[in-house]
């Protein structure tokens, strides 16, 4: 079999990595050594240029919004049209909260308007409210007729809108999800992925993980089997934290 290769790119790793966010990383890297599958891990910061074919899956984690005004001018700046790019060929996008926010047209936060890179048509206020904090589960449907969880922990202030044309990733079971008012959680267009779960997300939910790889590899016969009993508890924990 020729040798396989995950391509790994993630966008301000030092900045956008609340919640240990980077164990993400983590995990798809553990889980391609352990397949035998070669894993190559880059990184895009502040006034980086990105090249959209260096990489399968482009990755942003969250972030405070000190830290977020800083991406989002970067990613106005010099990296939306290459993650346009990106999406258009179908390349993966994976963000989680504050840089799902960056996925949508703005985040407002009082008279500030950050901007987005507009790849979900979506938009996030700041609220005054107390933040949305908790956790959470919903269930994602990202394979025509197999509904799944996705469980893990949300903090954010900011509350996510989507417009007309966003399709969201999943419906929440428990938790606040986008808004805390629509029964809605993140963001799905194509293969660009938004979500408002940390935990981190990968690691309790290995299932997805491997959702993620198997698109990146486009490994249509599915990817080896894992001795999972650590994975599933951990997600069955996360499930059970959740209520769900
Ligand atoms: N700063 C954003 C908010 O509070 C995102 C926080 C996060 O990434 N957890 O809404």
């Amino acid at each position: 079999m020729p040798e396989r290769l995950l391509r790994v790119c993630a966008l301000y790793p030092d900045l956008m990595n609340i919640y240990a966010d980077r164990g993400n990383l983590l995990l798809l890297e553990r889980r391609c050594h352990w397949r035998g599958i070669n894993f190559e891990l880059s990184a895009s910061g502040l006034g980086d240029e990105l090249d959209p074919d260096a990489a399968d899956l482009y990755y942003l984690g969250g972030g405070q919004d000190r830290d977020q005004r800083l991406c989002a001018l970067d990613l106005a700046e010099t990296k939306q049209a290459a993650l346009h790019a990106v999406a258009a060929r179908g390349g993966l996008i994976l963000a989680v909260c504050g840089g799902y926010q960056l996925l949508g047209h703005s985040y407002q936060l009082g008279d500030e308007e950050l901007p987005g890179i507009g790849l979900i048509d979506a938009v996030t206020v700041r609220s005054d409210g107390p933040r949305l904090i908790g956790n959470v589960a919903i269930e994602v449907e990202l394979d025509a007729g197999r509904r799944r969880v996705l469980a893990g922990f949300e903090n954010h202030g900011g509350r996510t809108h989507l417009g007309r044309s966003a399709q969201p990733l999943g419906r929440v079971l428990r938790g606040y999800g986008n808004n805390g008012r629509d029964g809605l959680e993140g963001a799905r267009a194509g293969n660009v992925i938004g979500t408002y779960l940390h935990g981190p997300l990968l690691p309790k939910n290995a299932w997805f993980a491997d959702w993620l790889l198997a698109t990146a590899l486009a490994a249509s016969e599915g990817l080896d089997p894992l001795a999972d009993a650590l994975e599933d508890a951990a997600h069955a924990d996360a499930r059970r934290a959740a209520g769900v």
